[in-house]
């Protein structure tokens, strides 16, 4: 029950693995033919193998591998089950991709370089002495909470406690929303049969993808830097993830596109509107390595 409805993670890995270039395949035709004796699969999220058509659910933990003679750890395009209309774009799935990975999780990977929250956490202290409120800026939040090193005099208050909520969910949820923008307009511009917002919006699954890996990457890298190793392939690694991301996006949006029964003018309009989610991020990204 964890694994499949509670875990956190799940929900992430669940939106990454569309892309997965390996998966665990089943035949039906073979599952159904065998005869012989056989082993229940203990699968720890619960699936139903034999219909198990996405890689979304599944942990890769090969319990099921040659279950029946039916399930192979197979190679495929990274690309074909968001294309692939039978399976679903749900919408707790674009969600997640578009709130979660790329609007909360990047605004957790770049406050701490962020002008924009070191100004207002500025403006708001000015403010809070000016009116004599300074329970704010005490600097006793509990170290479990907050970072709290006095010997190192690296202490956070609580202000900044709820700057960096108000960052991450505020922020999170206003980088989500502008995201939405592209995939809704795409949609509308098309008005076709399984060509919606979801799947529009599952397309900025390389993008999301490239996004963790460069968030991730950033606490690595500043351990790197404090060992003094030579890092001048970075950059070039952080642009080259970046544009392998927006080039996948952008190569599925536009699949998506050509999938499309309407006229070359809607397929032009939902294709320029899937240019603006795509640029935002990369935006952002090129904000964070490149000007702040
Ligand atoms: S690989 Fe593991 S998680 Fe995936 S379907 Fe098989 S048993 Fe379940």
């Amino acid at each position: 029950i964890w694994c499949r409805y509670l875990c956190p993670a799940s929900g992430v890995f669940a939106v990454l693995a569309k892309i997965a270039p390996l998966h665990y395949k089943v035949d039906r035709d073979a599952w159904d033919k065998h005869q012989g004796d056989f082993e229940p699969v203990n699968c720890a999220p619960l699936l139903d193998v034999r219909r198990m058509t996405s890689a979304s659910e599944c942990h890769s933990c090969g319990r099921c591998a040659g279950q029946r003679d039916a399930v192979t750890y197979s190679a495929r395009s990274p690309f074909s089950e968001i294309l692939d209309f039978n399976n679903p774009a749900r919408t707790p799935d674009a969600l997640t991709l578009v709130y979660g990975v790329l609007g909360v999780a990047t605004a957790a990977f770049q406050w701490t370089l962020s002008p924009w929250l070191l100004s207002a956490k500025l403006a708001a202290a000015e403010w809070l002495v000016d009116h004599d409120h300074f329970a704010l800026l005490d600097n006793d939040v509990p170290w479990w909470l907050l970072t709290h090193y006095p010997e190192a005099s690296d202490l956070f208050t609580w202000l900044d406690g709820a700057l960096i909520l108000a960052y991450l969910l505020g922020g999170g949820f206003l980088l989500g929303s502008l995201l939405l923008i592209g995939p809704a307009l795409a949609a509308r511009a098309l008005k076709t049969e399984h060509l919606s917002w979801q799947r529009f919006t599952l397309a900025l699954t390389p993008l999301a993808a490239a996004s963790v890996i460069l968030g991730l990457s950033m606490l690595t890298v500043t351990h790197l830097k404090a060992e003094h190793l030579w890092l001048g392939w970075l950059p070039w690694f952080r642009i080259g993830l970046l544009t392998a991301g927006c080039l996948g996006s952008l190569w599925l949006a536009f699949q998506l596109v050509l999938r499309s029964t309407g006229k070359n003018a809607q397929k032009w309009n939902a294709g320029i509107a899937m240019l603006w989610p795509v640029g935002l991020m990369a935006t952002v990204w090129t904000l964070v390595f490149f000007v702040w």
